[in-house]
């Protein structure tokens, strides 16, 4: 009792309550136990086991749903975890198990009512919910981290030992080089170029990662656009889309965090949100589904998710405009998973790539298995993590691609240390820097509006 006495309180305090997160019955029962999900599950080839499955995990599920199977049994909690949430699963089914909300909604049980360490608690409530829910605080530990790369106190740290004695050795290796400033929503806009008819208008969803660390690559998907014929805003008040909290399970977090965006976003009408980490968008569409029983939110929801555009989607719905500069390279693209299997993106990048004058694309072995990323399992369990990273730098290497081009943040990191890992120069790019690149790099017009006073919180 004293658990959901908890529970009712902190969601309380989040602003109430959008029904129990518990995995649907009739989603539940779709799984027909054929396997053919196996041989595109990354956890079953690399265990073998049929629990380390998707049929095995759909089981566990089905177990605890029907009290065969306690819902603190240790074996279910290892297997919610060690599954990446990569839904290649869902992909291959021929059912249409949708299994990505039955993992996060088996999550958001043992959130509840699993008995948890305090220093656990601590790293979800600080990590998760104090910082990923204020883009002001955000930026100013982001801003920390690069003065302290720009100093070379991190490299004194990592040769000192202090990060490794810290436990942040493993976090450091994964950081790339910090944006020198981050993107400030209400901040900035693209104005389209105007040779381009007809004039289109979008949304920029900033993000918490791509936003701070990754902001140049927002400011090179925005003049991308731009040139393609859109005026590009990035609208105030907008957040963490949540995607990390709905695969910790912290359901009611994300649900915060989503009733925030779909209010900043609500008044540009039905104009395309346009997004550059494929994890976010993935999260982004679902607001309709984590919000369904919602009553105030539930149809805002719904078209909001239906506004949103992946960046290569959105850039292949109409004619590109030929990237003006040719670019003698080989480069090799690594899917990820958020965009091929969640939201069934595999095309529209290649075209992209395709269409660069004098770029060579490299297909490589698995381009569409999980690097190992997916959200924070890299950093919580680094072992398979690794090794899923190592596989996919060995099959990025073999091509004798110069970079390896992804969609996506933590694809981004996980796939360059993994790289260096294995003694690899090749780089690693968002395809927007790629593209930027093409068609000649910051001479796109762009306002400033503001200054860095815009703080959003919830
Ligand atoms: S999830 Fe789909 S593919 Fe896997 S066993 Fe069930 S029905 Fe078959
Ligand atoms: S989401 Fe990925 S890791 Fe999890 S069961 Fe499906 S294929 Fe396996």
């Amino acid at each position: 009792m004293a658990v959901a006495a908890d529970t009712d309180a902190n969601l309380l305090r989040l602003g109430g309550f959008s029904g129990k997160d518990i995995p649907e019955d009739d989603l539940l029962r779709a799984c027909v136990h054929c396997g053919m999900c196996l041989p595109a599950c990354p956890t079953y080839r690399l265990t073998g086991q049929e629990m380390s499955s998707p049929r095995g995990r759909l089981w566990l599920m089905r177990a605890v749903a029907d009290d065969r199977l306690d819902l603190l049994d240790p074996l279910f909690d290892e297997q919610m975890y060690q599954c990446l949430n990569c839904r290649a699963c869902e992909a291959v089914c021929p059912s249409g198990v949708h299994y990505g909300p039955l993992v996060e909604a088996s999550r958001a049980q043992l959130e509840q009512h699993r008995p948890r360490s305090l220093s656990d608690r601590v790293v979800r409530r600080i990590g998760l919910d104090w910082l990923f829910a204020d883009s002001w605080r955000l930026r100013w530990i982001v801003n920390l981290l690069r003065l302290s790369q720009r100093s070379g106190l991190t490299v004194l740290a990592r040769k000192m030992g202090i990060l490794k004695a810290l436990g942040m050795a493993d976090l450091e290796a994964l950081t790339p080089a910090i944006s020198r400033r981050a993107l400030v929503p209400g901040n900035e806009r693209w104005d389209a170029d105007l040779s381009i008819s007809p004039p289109r208008r979008a949304r920029l969803f900033n993000g918490c990662v791509m936003g701070t660390v990754f902001a140049n690559t927002n400011r090179a998907a925005a003049r991308v656009m731009a040139r393609n014929g859109s005026d590009v805003d990035v609208p105030v008040a907008q957040l963490c889309c949540g995607a990390l909290h709905v695969h910790a399970g912290m359901m009611e977090e994300a649900r915060v965090l989503a009733r925030t965006n779909i209010d900043a976003f609500a008044s540009s009408g039905d104009d395309p949100i346009v997004v550059t980490a494929a994890g976010c968008g993935a999260a982004l569409k679902e607001y309709g589904y984590i919000l369904k029983d919602d009553p105030a939110y539930a149809e805002s929801a719904r078209t909001f998710s239906a506004r949103i555009r992946d960046f290569t989607e959105y850039l292949g719905e109409r004619d590109l405009v030929p990237p003006t500069r040719t670019i003698r390279r080989q480069v090799t693209y690594q899917e990820p998973c958020h965009l091929v299997h969640a939201q069934r993106i595999s095309r529209q990048p290649r075209d992209l790539m395709n269409a660069i004058s004098g770029l060579e694309l490299i297909e490589m072995k698995e381009s569409s298995l999980c690097c190992g990323s997916a959200g924070i399992y890299n950093i919580v369990r680094p072992d398979m993590a690794n090794e899923l990273g190592d596989r996919k730098a060995l099959h990025a290497m073999e091509t004798t691609a110069s970079e390896v081009i992804t969609a996506n943040p933590g694809c981004q990191m996980q796939v360059g240390a993994s790289l260096r890992r294995n003694g690899s120069t090749a780089k690693v790019r968002h395809i927007a820097d790629l593209l930027d690149e093409a068609y000649g790099g910051a001479k796109t017009k762009r306002s400033v509006i503001g200054n860095s006073a815009q703080h959003a919180t919830r």
